[in-house]
């Protein structure tokens, strides 16, 4: 159980992020959600979260793509709960193209969503959670944290740094109560993955079924999807005491890609 602890999931309004800040909240964590979309949609989604599960949950917009707005959302959640406890960093792009043609501006929005925001997360939520003497931190990496696909050089590297970042983290809280971990899914049917679903339907001028079968075919040995709930459920795991030893790693949650 999560009573009376706070948790920001970034990009929690949609997909994975939604997945895990649902598990969280029915431990009975309160929720800083975070992402774009439609206001109305958001307040639904937040006040769903809040009836269904009793807990407290406030939404922040802050865009993951600013240093100074992530250190805000630290300290605006920490001004409004007098604690944090749980930060996940999980909000993400995606952008493909060969190398000598990804597009600067694309390559630099990666870096900052992808991993710069976690930096600023984590810097700004470290001190608060050491003084508290517990402390999660969960960063969302990626089957490509550990291994390359072509056309995704900035997501690949992003997501690698991430998990670079995750080892240092893990090092210099090791023994204050506070943990800092990666988690690295396969294949998730999210919107960042239904357009590349689309991308190869409409490459191969195949249906979207086969599109999706192709693209986990190419990849995932399980030939099924990851679910928003199990990656939840996995990040439960690592807010609960038995994961009180395990900081600094990273799990694969990927139907066996990594494992070949
Ligand atoms: P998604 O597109 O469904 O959700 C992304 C979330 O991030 C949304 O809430 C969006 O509003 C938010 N977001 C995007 N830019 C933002 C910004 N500048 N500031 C604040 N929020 C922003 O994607 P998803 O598939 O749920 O991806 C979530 C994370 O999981 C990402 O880090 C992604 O790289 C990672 N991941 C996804 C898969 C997959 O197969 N879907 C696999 C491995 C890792």
């Amino acid at each position: 159980m999560l009573k009376s602890k706070v948790a920001i999931v970034t990009g929690s309004t949609s997909g994975i992020g939604l997945g895990i800040a649902r598990q969280l909240a029915r431990l009975r964590a309160n929720i800083v959600l975070n992402g774009f979309g439609d206001a109305s949609e958001i307040e639904a989604i937040r006040g769903g979260i809040e009836r269904e599960h009793g807990v407290r949950v406030v939404y922040d917009g802050a865009d993951m793509s600013k240093g100074d707005a992530v250190r805000r959302l630290i300290a605006t959640t920490v001004e409004t709960f007098g604690r944090l406890d749980i930060l996940v960093n999980n909000a993400g792009i995606q952008f493909t193209a060969p190398v000598e043609e990804f597009p600067p501006a694309n390559w630099h929005a990666i870096l900052d969503i992808n991993l710069s925001a976690a930096f600023h997360g984590i810097a700004a939520a470290v001190p608060e959670m050491k003084k508290q003497g517990w402390g999660r931190i969960v960063n969302i990496a990626s089957a490509h944290g550990l291994v390359g696909s072509t056309h995704k050089a900035a997501y690949v590297a992003a997501k690698h740094g991430l998990i670079g970042l995750t080892k240092v983290v893990g090092l210099e809280t090791a023994g204050t109560g506070v943990t800092c971990n990666a988690v690295c899914p396969g294949w998730v049917r999210t919107p960042l993955v239904e357009k590349q679903i689309s991308d190869i339907a409409a490459q191969k001028n195949i249906s979207q079924m086969d599109a999706a079968k192709a693209l986990l075919g190419e990849k995932q040995p399980s030939s099924e999807f990851v679910s928003p709930e199990q990656l939840g459920g996995t990040v439960a795991f690592l807010c609960s005491a038995a994961a009180d030893q395990i900081t600094g790693t990273a799990i694969s949650v990927d139907g066996g890609w990594t494992a070949q």
